[in-house]
């Protein structure tokens, strides 16, 4: 049965499209069932019906015309407790709705399960017996563990059509939506330009030849550098080989041969399709082939393929990048997963919009593109975002969706969003130089946090008191090896000199986690809990020092540094830093140049941090929560999965203990305590922060402003008295309504919409 459910998946995997993906469910679920009938009916949600969309057995004319309404039938009692039905008599059901169009009257027994996605049901698969006999547990078994296997590749083949405009059973559709999560606020309507990894076939985006004749040379010469390639290979190391193996190479030439492989994707070139995008297709239809064969040896020939045409690949990405890529105005940047250096080859004139299919709201790209202000949606886990190039689409951030096909009215709709954002953020605009103050007069102060230059100035001008965390990560990412002592030096000094006096807070390098460098990458089952972040520098002293070097250098004469560890679980992993850093500072002494020591800081991002708090204040100088990752590894939820994402939130009690925690314990030493999580930059967590006794917020530019506005709106004995009915609550809804409640109240709540 394994065996058997492994090939129909297979099969289903590869079909061209929705119908073809049923009609191939329908014939072999009969077969392998041994039963009269299999069909299956999907939900068409504008229609509000469920359609017979394929089916073995019922009469061929009705399918894609008989639907039944949401609750009728067998079928829509099925689709209604979303749990299997096993009759043998399914005319005697009190739920039996008759469609003389099926003949089905001939079918006594009856099983239908349903079909589920991400919790929803995407329709009902049925099979159907003339015999009045029950489907044994066994039967039932097998057909609803394929049907789960099934609802993903249904839900994407449904989706691809959706992109098309059209629904299940063909009707016209607009406004199709594609759920995700918020990653950045604010909405954006543009063109999609997909990005992808180099040398992936699988990440290849569909996309129109401009110029078919030039399409076709860019692959002749690829096709002719891999044989190339092959022939010189089989040249040097044939000799060594014995004559099967050497055969091998052979094989793989008659592969590019004009008339195997090399034909196939000229056709699709000719018919419009971009070179690249032809090869991956053509690719991927054979290694699946290959795949599904019984025969052990043609199986292995499927990974000969994928390689032959990755080579290929490789060379038409080559010719490809000597001519960088023209953006659309209004770009909206969609990828399967991207990575800061894909954001920023975008001119950011032209960049509006960003859409992850992978990460979450705390995943660092959500983080950049928040610094930067541009709309963003995360873990749209559903959208075929192969097939949008060149689309227009809807980027809605606040809520985390996509909207594709968007109607006229929709357009309208989202146009006056984008309006009245811009008119809040103009009237926001005459607090920039009003001091963060609330009407009781207590003074907060507000900070920003930077990774790029363009942060700098725009912080400056939301009227930013200093940078409470300078991602020293950013610039190494975009860079393509480490960057130099020097290179580091002249980064930090335009931070430092741009915010002079006013401090600048450097985070000592904190790769690892979600942030790989592509030119040191970490390989780990569980990156998180791994080798990340001060873990990473302390055991490469020489990386840790040359960044040390830099920072102290670029700090000569301005004296507004302070430097601040990451992912800090022990004492002596501070110790141990500190070191390094006073060895960088005599050293530096010794060349003769006029540095003063910086303060030293860590972050709270670990449990185990918070519980040391004291113990951490009495050798550091301050401390800063580091909020997203003190969530992600106080609740055990990634800060990048979309499927957990509901349960990651910084209004839950425990975190919002912990955060009094260290309030408490970082003043009772003494000591100052700053937050630099995402959550200050959130106007109702603002006041909480506020309320616990934070020193510092610390945010991204774009809610600076914002956070202002409900700080100077607030007195702080308020936000106490909200604090302190919070903390007697015990679930992050409640907490988080009592909030906006509390907001609301101020007359602040419109800023709401904005944070996320
Ligand atoms: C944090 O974890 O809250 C933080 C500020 O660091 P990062 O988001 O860069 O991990
Ligand atoms: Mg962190």
């Amino acid at each position: 049965m394994l065996d058997r459910l492994r090939e129909i998946v297979q099969e289903v995997n590869s079909a061209k499209d929705l119908q073809s993906a049923l009609d191939v469910i329908v014939s072999r679920v009969r077969a392998a069932m041994t039963t009269q009938v299999c069909s299956v009916y999907l939900l068409d949600t504008d229609i509000s019906c469920h359609v017979l969309m394929a089916s073995e057995g019922l009469r061929k004319e009705s399918v894609g015309h008989v639907s039944l309404q949401l609750d009728e039938g067998l079928v829509g009692l099925v689709a209604r407790n979303a749990e299997p039905v096993n009759l043998v008599d399914a005319q005697s059901h009190p739920n039996y709705h008759y469609l003389s169009e099926t003949g089905e009257e001939q079918f006594s027994s009856f099983l239908g399960v349903p079909i589920i996605h991400h919790r929803k049901v995407l329709g009902v698969l049925v099979v159907q017996h003339q015999e009045k006999r029950s489907f044994d547990a066994g039967e039932e078994a097998f057909l609803i563990t394929l049907s789960a296997q099934l609802a993903g590749v249904i839900a994407a083949a449904e989706a691809t059509g959706a992109i098309q405009g059209t629904s299940p059973s063909g009707q016209r559709r607009s406004d199709t939506c594609f759920d995700g999560i918020s990653g950045a606020s604010g909405v954006a309507i543009g063109t999609a330009a997909v990005v992808f990894l180099q040398a992936d076939l699988n990440l290849i985006p569909v996309r129109q030849a401009d110029d078919i004749e030039t399409e076709i040379a860019d692959f002749n010469i690829a096709l002719e550098a891999v044989r190339e390639d092959i022939r010189q290979l089989s040249a040097s190391v044939g000799h060594q080989l014995r004559p099967e193996e050497r055969e091998l190479f052979e094989v793989y030439l008659r592969m590019l041969d004009d008339d195997a492989l090399g034909r196939e994707v000229i056709e699709l070139i000719r018919q419009g399709h971009w070179a690249q995008g032809a090869l991956a297709e053509v690719a991927i239809d054979h290694v699946k082939s290959f795949e599904q064969m019984k025969d052990p040896y043609l199986r292995e020939r499927a990974a000969d393929i994928k390689d032959l045409c990755s080579r290929v690949l490789f060379y038409l990405q080559e010719s490809e990048a000597a001519t960088p890529r023209e953006y659309p105005d209004n770009t909206i940047l969609v990828g399967e997963e991207l990575a800061p250096s894909m954001l920023m080859e975008v001119p950011r004139e032209k960049l509006v919009g960003i859409i992850s299919v992978k990460g979450s709201g705390n995943s660092h790209v959500a983080i950049l593109a928040r610094t930067m202000g541009i709309p963003t949606v995360m873990g749209a886990v559903d959208l075929p975002y192969r097939k949008l190039d060149g689309r227009l689409l809807i980027v809605d951030g606040y809520n985390g969706t996509v909207y594709s096909n968007p109607s006229e009215q929709l357009m309208v709709r989202y146009r006056e969003v984008i309006k009245e954002e811009e008119q809040l953020v103009r009237g926001l605009e005459v607090l920039i130089n009003l001091p963060c103050i609330t009407p009781d007069d207590h003074r907060v102060r507000l900070w920003v946090n930077t990774g790029l230059m363009s942060d700098v100035v725009r912080s400056l001008d939301h009227g930013a008191e200093g940078i409470g965390l300078f991602r020293t990560e950013v610039p190494f990412l975009l860079s393509e090896r480490f960057p130099s002592e020097d290179e580091q030096a002249a980064i930090y000094r335009e931070q430092l000199q741009a915010f002079a006096p006013k401090k600048v807070t450097m985070r000592t390098l904190d790769v690892g986690g979600d942030k790989a460098l592509p030119y040191f990458p970490i390989e780990e089952a569980n990156p998180f809990l791994g080798w990340r972040g001060i873990r990473v520098t302390l055991d490469h002293p020489e990386i840790f020092i040359a960044q040390a070097r830099a920072m102290l250098r670029a700090s000569e004469g301005l004296n507004n540094l302070q430097i601040m560890l990451p992912m800090v679980s022990n004492l002596q992993e501070v110790h141990s830093a500190i070191q390094i850093i006073k060895r960088a500072f005599r050293e530096l002494q010794e060349e003769g140049l006029e540095v003063m020591m910086p303060p030293i800081g860590v972050m709270i991002e670990l449990p185990a941090a918070v519980y040391l708090t004291r113990a951490l204040c009495q050798i550091v100088d301050f401390v800063s929560v580091g909020s997203n990752d003190l969530t992600q590894y106080l609740l055990a939820v990634d800060r990048n999965n979309p499927r957990v994402a509901d349960l990651y939130s910084s209004f839950h009690p425990a975190v919002l203990y912990a955060l009094q925690q260290v309030v408490d314990g970082a003043h009772a030493e003494g000591k100052q305590v700053s937050i630099c999580g995402e959550m200050a930059g959130d106007p109702g967590a603002a006041i909480l922060l506020m309320a616990m006794g934070f020193d510092i917020l610390s945010m991204n530019a774009s809610t600076l402003l914002r956070v202002k506005a409900v700080i100077r709106a607030m007195t702080l004995e308020t936000a106490k008295s909200v604090l302190a009915d919070v903390m007697q609550m015990t679930d992050a809804q409640s907490i988080r309504r009592c909030v906006d409640l509390a907001l609301y109240n101020a007359g602040v709540d419109r800023l709401l919409r904005s944070s996320r």
